[in-house]
């Protein structure tokens, strides 16, 4: 796409820092040293009314603000990104960047914000660290949560690097109020999500409106609560997690059925002015 994010040498540059850092185990991934090291940039917190992190680039050393307050897993993807800037846009105006408070997982479709996620992501959780560990047999919040504290992220970003670098067929479903406000889903997903709507009987509507007596455990649902066909489907298994304060992510894992050969549809096209936190997937 011509004048879109240039995903591969996002990837590229922050696995080509964490080699030149020597970073070998999650642990290592210490962001304010690297910074230091390879930018000459420091990192502070102070709050921050209109954006989420900002970079000064100087002649001598830079600065990184971040916003105070949030928890360690965003401030961290806050940090990453800013380097990812000062990795991909040595001519970009800084204070042009990240200036507007559009959510942390809500960036608009500039090029250089979703290159910056990119390089966040790959630095936060490099492939070649996170992908041998997703291969658990049995998919879950509960190993995304084991790899959200080994790699000090957030829920939904290792959720949906779980999706991207797991071994299974399934997509994350963000949902605020029961309404679906984007899917992002694995390159081997070939079923199309239901949009709007929660279905009437999935457990994530279930958990939007009883939050205190609904389950937080995988569960089986029915493939048309959440596809728009079932066709090829042997079983679909929902499972949420609150974020915030009206947040929900949902986890879908969708079971191929054997007896079925691959069919051929086409997915939409993605919607090149609109990006997932990972600035991948493209709906809202
Ligand atoms: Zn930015």
């Amino acid at each position: 796409m011509i004048g879109g994010p240039d995903q591969n040498r996002a990837l590229r540059e922050a696995l080509a820092l964490l080699k030149r850092c020597g970073v070998e185990k999650p642990e290592e991934i210490d962001l304010e040293l690297i910074a230091w090291h390879a930018f000459k940039a420091l990192v502070q917190e102070r709050p921050l009314s209109h954006c989420n992190a900002r970079v000064v680039r100087g002649h001598l050393r830079s600065l990184i603000t971040v916003a105070s307050g949030t928890s360690r897993g965003r401030r961290r993807f806050n940090i990453a990104h800013e380097m990812g800037h000062l990795a991909l846009h040595p001519n970009m105006n800084q204070l042009a960047l990240c200036s507007v408070k559009e959510g942390f997982w809500q960036y608009r479709a500039r090029p250089e914000e979703a290159e910056a996620n990119f390089f966040a992501a790959e630095l936060l959780m490099p492939e070649p660290l996170f992908s041998p560990r997703c291969q658990a047999e049995k998919p879950g919040f509960d190993l995304i949560e084991n790899l959200a504290g080994e790699f000090a992220t957030s829920l939904t970003a290792t959720a949906l690097r779980y999706v991207e670098h797991g071994p299974w067929d399934c997509c994350a479903v963000w949902s605020q109020n029961g309404n679906i406000h984007w899917i992002s889903t694995s390159e081997s997903f070939r079923w199309k999500v239901r949009e709007g709507r929660l279905g009437p009987s999935t457990y994530a509507l279930d958990f939007t409106e009883n939050p205190g007596e609904a389950t937080l455990l995988q569960k089986e649902v029915a493939a048309p609560q959440w596809l728009e066909s079932d066709r090829g489907v042997a079983r679909v298994r929902e499972q949420s997690r609150p974020i915030g304060a009206e947040g929900l992510l949902t986890l879908l894992w969708v079971e191929a059925d054997p007896g079925e050969e691959w069919w051929g549809e086409e997915q939409d096209e993605p919607d090149p002015e609109h990006f997932t936190p990972d600035g991948r997937r493209k709906r809202w």
